[in-house]
């Protein structure tokens, strides 16, 4: 268990002079592209607390974007990086290689979904991990076009921008885009025109038409997915549609890519967010979750497909860092050993009924949803209309944060809150939150 006290504290306003001090200096050293949701500065954190310069002790809902699922600094993860960073702290796998590397595909081997036989590939970041699947898919099936989804994040990268969504702020004044990739729309059930229950299945033929008549069957590499999409505001794609995309791109030799970097490692209550679909991607991304806070991305997927590309056509040189490494098969162990899988599903199971009520005392709440620790409320305008209501979703964080309560929030038209509780949080910290999110609610909708 951690070291730092698992209560919220606040000793000062938020931010405290400290972190306001150090904000200015972040102003006159930081490129003022590089964003700030709340400017506390962290100065020790672990479970579900976040303790501040000023000494406040916040509680995190966050999860510095679903990354510390294990818990901050969580005991096994420090404890394998202190030795591995004493004994080697780099080589470059493609020099000179190491166990570590290995024993982390083999275990990404296991844990992802499918019995069949799979290799993988060790990354830096999620849009590293993404670019890499789509180099695989496109060099082993010869083909170049790539199908991705409305409301979709795959990254910052010149690639990954062109297969992210939305505009503003990840795509403005960065073009020109990469080629050859096409959006359909996504099975967003909650905004779908003729409602919810036709929702997979006229999603799914839109997406058949779309892609026959506008790019050719032939001509597709992957379709790329998330099976619960992330910044695009926690949409869970209706039931069923994705199981009939699966069965489609079987049927026309298309790669599948799950990108699972937010989703993945327990988070939504099973290893994986595809296997409550059913659904076995060819190839799945991780990152974020799969290394307790350090950077450290993946690719696995089918062995035809992972070892279809030349030697020396996939790396880079800090890929799968041993410390990194180190970091990945503690916070495995640790999921294993704790049942991380089972406390997301604990937490949700707290955290839905409550926001329902929620949800049925105000009608700005429009949707409640996700899975497992990741969940969300869609804000709208209320009055049974489904507006968008962004600067309620502002104002609801902003008051949250102000209470010592980190929060995030997402979506295409930004009027989701979402919450990303670290999976060891202790149940009053996450009832805490819940009440703190209750009060604000109470005097801002
Ligand atoms: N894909 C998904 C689904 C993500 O949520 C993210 C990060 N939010 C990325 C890709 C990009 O990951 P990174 O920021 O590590 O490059």
């Amino acid at each position: 268990m951690s070291t730092v006290p698992q209560q919220r504290l606040l000793r000062t306003e938020i931010p405290g002079p400290l972190s306001r001090e150090l904000h200015a200096r972040k102003a006159a050293a930081v490129s003022s592209g590089v964003g700030t949701t709340l400017p506390v500065y962290i100065e020790r954190a672990g479970g579900g607390i976040l303790v501040d310069v000023d000494g406040n002790q916040l509680i995190d809902f966050g999860s510095g974007i679903a990354v510390t699922s294990v818990g901050n600094a969580a005991p096994r993860v420090v404890e394998a990086v202190r030795a591995q960073v004493a004994d080697f702290t780099h080589t470059c796998f493609m020099v000179t290689p190491y166990e570590e590397y290995l024993a982390v595909c083999e275990a990404l081997n296991e844990v992802t979904p499918g019995d069949h036989e799979k290799r993988s590939a060790l990354f830096n970041s999620g849009a590293e991990a993404v670019e890499n699947a789509i180099k695989v898919a496109r060099h082993a099936t010869g083909r170049s076009a790539v199908v991705v989804f409305d409301h979709a994040y795959h990254g910052r990268t010149n690639l990954t921008m062109a297969l992210t969504a939305k505009s503003m702020p990840y795509k403005h004044g960065f073009g020109p885009f990469a080629g050859d990739i096409y959006r359909v729309p996504m099975a967003y059930a909650y905004r779908w025109p003729t409602g919810a229950d036709n929702c997979a299945e006229e999603a799914f033929a839109t997406f058949v038409e779309q892609v026959h008549t506008q790019v050719g069957e032939s001509h597709v590499a992957a379709v790329l997915v998330e099976p619960i999409q992330g910044e695009g505001g926690f949409i869970v794609p209706a039931p069923g549609f994705l199981r009939r995309v699966a069965d489609w791109c079987r049927e026309h030799g298309i790669v599948l890519i799950a990108d699972e970097i937010q989703s993945g490692f327990c988070r939504t209550g099973d290893w994986f967010a595809s296997e409550h679909e059913g659904i076995v991607p060819d190839l799945i991304t991780t990152a974020k979750g799969i290394a307790g806070g350090l950077p450290l991305a993946a690719v696995t997927g089918r062995a035809e497909l992972m070892d279809a590309v030349h030697g020396g056509g996939l790396g880079g040189t800090y890929g799968g860092n041993p410390v990194a490494c180190a970091a990945a098969l503690a916070t495995i162990e640790t999921m294993r050993a704790d049942d991380l899988a089972g406390a997301a599903k604990r937490i949700e199971s707290i955290m839905v009924p409550r926001l329902r009520q929620l949800a049925a005392k105000y009608d700005v709440i429009g949707d409640v949803r996700g899975r497992g620790a990741m969940i969300a409320v869609e804000l709208v305008a209320g009055g049974g209309l489904k507006e968008p209501n962004a600067a309620l979703a502002a104002a609801l964080s902003a008051a949250c944060h102000q209470e010592g309560l980190v929060t995030l929030t997402a979506g295409t038209y930004a009027n989701v809150l979402r919450f990303l509780p670290p999976l060891v949080i202790g149940e009053d910290l996450l009832n805490e939150g819940l009440d703190i999110i209750e009060g604000v609610l109470g005097r801002l909708a």
